[in-house]
């Protein structure tokens, strides 16, 4: 099953003048117009960086690090793309250099070339079009969409490009080139240049390949001058150069695209009929409901990974905000959400009061020691002042050793991967991790991806689901320590949710009783959270944080 069947349709995206313009968003909006033909589409994500997967990437690096259900650790853009399509991708959905070049020596060194030089053009090269191929094939799907990440003129992905005009001399008819595009607005001109654009073709072109589309991404919309101009200049038809402007919600770009007929000029250029005429009518009632929320909803998230220099990166919580907004919006708010850096509250113990102007506080994934004590200062706030708290992995495992410390009495408790000599070590590192640590063997060797969970009856999680059990995407080395559930739970902490063998602590709570919405868990619930579908265990949080600002 590794070639798609003959007449798969591929469109490659490709950027060019600059990073940063949305080209992500522009790949998951043409994958959602598309979906909304009633045809069935997989987006595929290409990385030109070395590493084998994202996982080993600081998140103020290169944003938050995706998890699929397989495992594998993906880029943010294949959370976009599963937000847009409202469908799980698989691995094969995602490449990167490193893995490409991994597979290749891997090869090589097993004899499989037969003895030949093995080279960048054709060795390499071929095996890109083979994993392009494979996705097809294995998503069976009517249209793959692949992103090639970088900008054209890049090094790095210049095999990737060299792969897709390969691809379009064999599948001839079958093969859409998108280059999406940014014109600049020079604020001492006041007018949009269509120059840069202009030489990104140029360069496109230098590699044996012509867009079919183009997507002017720019602060305004495209005129009809303009168009018409790069239509000349970029043998472009002037019907497919598509109009791009900022937009308040990234929700409404693929209805912006519909203005411009994009779904029907690509599925022309590919001459494939649509089984619908548009049906975005879900999405856009959703869209609406990003502008209308009314009335706000205060959540704080506590974290780390916001600083790069002088600018603020939330970047590295996507998925979070993502999952916040979209169960906000379906109970008629908006989240405002305020970045509070754990870091504060450890210099600053008396800061962390400020935290009783939320309505909701989320402690989301992490690692390492940075911001710890203060990360837990909040938990401690949040808990004796009953404000809605949602830990989120590490949100949880510091739950646990707050309620350790403060509740059940263990002084000096801790999580081993902070504390190896902690006379409590309530949270500890997975059995299986341990030689992998030791090894240095850090690249995808976490507990990654889904696992089922069996949920306790009438528990707080088991409410929001209404099911008994469920399955979430994970990332992580340490566990809740079994020694000291039954301890924990003697004081009054509730392990609702457990690996379906009773080992492994999944959700932690307190009851309602006790606190309106005291819930962490050991998944990473937000990288399952949909616009169409929002998570239970995020609506039931903006639910409780909704309640507190009722009652103030
Ligand atoms: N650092 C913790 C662990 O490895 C939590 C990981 C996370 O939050 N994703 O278990």
């Amino acid at each position: 099953m590794n070639r798609a069947r003959a007449g798969h349709k591929y469109i490659f995206v490709v950027g060019g003048v600059m990073s940063g313009v949305g080209k992500g968003i522009a790949t998951a909006s043409l994958g959602k117009i598309l979906a909304a033909r009633g045809l069935s589409i997989n987006l595929v994500k290409v990385d030109p960086y070395l590493n084998v997967d994202a996982g080993t990437m600081n998140p103020t690096e290169h944003g938050e690090v995706f998890v699929l259900d397989s495992g594998l650790e993906t880029d943010q853009d294949m959370g976009n793309y599963e937000r847009f399509l409202n469908r799980d991708l698989g691995p094969e959905d995602y490449m990167t250099s490193g893995m490409v070049y991994k597979s290749v020596i891997d090869r090589e060194r097993n004899l499989d070339y037969g003895g030949k030089c093995v080279e960048a053009v054709p060795h390499v090269r071929d095996a890109i079009i083979e994993r392009f191929e494979r996705a097809a094939a294995l998503s069976n799907s009517d249209i793959t969409v692949v992103e090639i990440g970088g900008t054209i003129g890049d090094f790095s992905n210049a095999l990737f490009i060299d792969a897709a005009r390969v691809m379009y001399m064999r599948h001839k008819g079958d093969v859409v080139f998108v280059m999406v595009s940014y014109l600049p607005v020079p604020s001492t001109l006041g007018e949009m240049k269509t120059r840069p654009t202009q030489h990104a073709v140029t360069a496109l072109n230098s590699y044996g390949v012509q867009p079919d589309v183009i997507i002017a991404r720019s602060t305004h919309p495209l005129d009809k001058k303009r168009k018409e101009k790069l239509a000349i200049q970029c043998s472009v038809e002037a019907n497919c150069i598509i109009s791009a402007p900022d937009v308040d919600s990234i929700y409404d770009v693929p209805v912006n695209f519909e203005r411009d007929n994009l779904s029907e000029i690509l599925l022309n250029i590919l001459q494939l009929e649509p089984k619908q005429s548009a049906d975005l009518q879900e999405w856009k009632d959703f869209a609406a409901k990003v502008h209308n929320g009314q009335g706000d909803v205060k959540i704080g998230i506590v974290g780390k990974y916001f600083d790069t220099g002088d600018f603020v990166l939330s970047d590295a919580y996507l998925s979070v905000i993502e999952a916040i907004k979209f169960s906000a919006y379906t109970q008629g708010v908006r989240a405002q959400i305020d970045w509070l850096n754990a870091k504060a509250y450890q210099d600053h113990p008396e800061k962390v009061e400020e935290l009783s102007q939320y309505d909701g506080i989320i402690v989301p994934g992490g690692f390492g020691e940075t911001g710890i004590e203060g990360k837990i200062s909040a938990i401690k706030f949040a808990r004796e002042n009953k404000i809605p708290y949602f830990g989120l992995c590490y949100g949880m495992q510091l739950m646990t050793v707050e309620y350790a410390r403060n509740v059940a009495g263990l002084q000096g408790a801790n999580t081993t991967e902070i504390d190896q000599n902690t006379p409590h070590p309530v949270i500890a590192i997975l059995p299986e991790q341990i030689e992998k640590l030791a090894k240095k063997d850090y690249g995808g060797t976490m507990r990654l991806g889904s696992y089922p969970c069996d949920l306790t009856s009438g528990s707080i999680a088991q409410e929001a689901y209404g099911e008994s059990t469920i399955s979430e995407r994970h990332r992580h080395r340490y566990e809740v320590n079994p020694e000291y559930v039954k301890q924990l739970e003697d004081t009054g902490l509730v392990f609702s949710g457990r690996s379906p063998d009773g080992h492994l602590m999944e959700i932690a709570e307190l009851p309602k009783e006790v606190h309106p919405f005291m819930l962490g868990t050991q998944a990473h619930p937000e990288l399952k959270a949909r616009p169409l579908a929002p998570h239970p265990l995020f609506n039931a949080f903006i639910k409780a944080a909704i309640d507190r600002r009722a009652k103030k």
